[in-house]
């Protein structure tokens, strides 16, 4: 009766403390297990960053901003992250350079010289993943939002943009957009899972300001390097089944063409993707054209500029279009140099711009793609992220 309570004194104390000790050891283990699974996902992985553009070409600017400065800051900041986590990082540069043959910065071959050697850094050091960083810019200043690309037919680059763009959206919960497949040269030529990183339009002046303080860029590689760690936690097994199989493409193509309208495909003003505004024809004149005067007449609408506010340009009305043939059902387009004129420097802009003159000229019946060169040079590029090296249809 009287020991009682001081017995009960005594050992509650001490069963409380020894709760708390096992508690914290369980806790202490799980943590260590945990962050040990983290860290093993990305422990000797190779990781080539490549921080688009630099030197002589400064992609995408804004007031002052250019986007090889953006692009290389960030880089930077996500090889620190990633080697942290034991990773091997290889930046394509860590400097202000680009990769050009010397006194040749433009025309048919330079772009593709200086993507090559980004391209052979990441073959030859066996990288697992290559990252390519870049910023965006766009005409309409209220157009914003951090994006990330894959290769149409890499399922594992999917799977990576996915994990990327998920995170990097966790920064911005009003930003809606979707990984994406895009058709740029960079993730057409590199053999490991590959994607392009847009880090935000530096023509939006909310966006910029953000993208100019350290604090945000420290988000963004984390964001980036937590997507890349997701990546590497899926299973094997899916990832490398996944990479096997060829994606099957939910787009089909533009409608085909009905007897009095055709579709002239403009951007969406959001910017996530295309959309068509009809065109009426008199059908017993239409019917006297050939294929290549149709194109030619769909892609004179196609410069002329959308209608609807609801709709931009994809080309500039600069443009001309020089020539136009047909070789086995493939159209070969040929443009003025003026369709550079007002190029905003974006890889989003070369995409839907592309896409917009693929789109338009794939509704009409026997044309399977096109091909396009600029004044006569196949392989040349608008902005130097599409590279018009291949025939080009609604799935590539
Ligand atoms: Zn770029």
């Amino acid at each position: 009766m009287y020991h009682r309570p001081i017995i009960l004194l005594i050992r509650k104390p001490v069963l409380f403390s020894i709760t708390i000790v096992i508690m914290l050891v369980i806790i202490g283990t799980g943590t260590l297990k945990f962050k040990a699974a983290l860290s093993q996902s990305l422990k000797n992985k190779v990781i080539v960053i490549d921080p688009g553009h630099g030197g002589a070409d400064p992609g995408a600017h804004n007031t002052g901003v250019k986007e090889k400065d953006v692009n290389l800051d960030v880089s930077l900041r996500l090889r620190k992250v990633l080697e942290s986590e034991g990773c091997t990082v290889i930046l394509t540069r860590d400097v202000d350079k680009d990769f050009y043959n010397p006194g040749q910065y433009q025309g048919r071959a330079a772009k593709r010289i200086d993507l090559n050697h980004r391209i052979s850094l990441a073959s030859s050091n066996n990288a697992d993943l290559f990252i390519s960083i870049h910023a965006n810019s766009f005409p309409r200043r209220n157009t914003y939002g951090m994006e990330t690309y894959y290769h149409q037919k890499s399922p594992s680059g999917k799977i990576l943009a996915e994990n990327i763009q998920e995170h990097l959206t966790q920064l911005q919960l009003d930003n809606k957009r979707k990984a994406k497949a895009g058709d740029y040269y960079l993730l057409n030529q590199t053999k490991m899972p590959a994607v392009i990183v847009e880090v935000g339009f530096i023509s939006n002046p909310r966006e910029r300001k953000l993208l100019l303080t350290g604090d945000y860029r420290d988000s963004i590689a984390k964001a980036i390097a937590d997507g890349i760690k997701s990546y590497f936690e899926t299973p094997k097994e899916i990832r490398e089944i996944s990479e096997g199989i060829q994606s099957v493409t939910s787009q089909e193509g533009p409608a085909p063409i009905s007897k009095d309208t055709y579709k002239v495909y403009f951007s969406k003003a959001s910017l996530d993707g295309l959309s068509p505004e009809e065109r009426s024809f008199n059908p017993s004149v239409w019917n006297k054209l050939t294929l290549t005067q149709k194109a030619d007449l769909i892609l004179k609408d196609l410069i002329k500029g959308p209608t609807s506010p609801d709709h931009l340009s994809t080309l500039s009305p600069k443009t001309k279009v020089l020539s136009v043939s047909l070789n086995n059902n493939i159209l070969n387009l040929n443009f003025s140099k003026d369709i550079r004129e007002n190029f905003s420097g974006s890889a989003l802009e070369e995409d839907i711009a592309v896409k917009s003159i693929v789109w338009s000229m794939t509704q009409l019946p026997g044309v399977k793609g096109v091909t396009i060169s600029i004044e006569g040079n196949y392989g040349d590029s608008i902005g130097g992220h599409v590279i018009f090296d291949h025939m080009l249809n609604p799935r590539s």
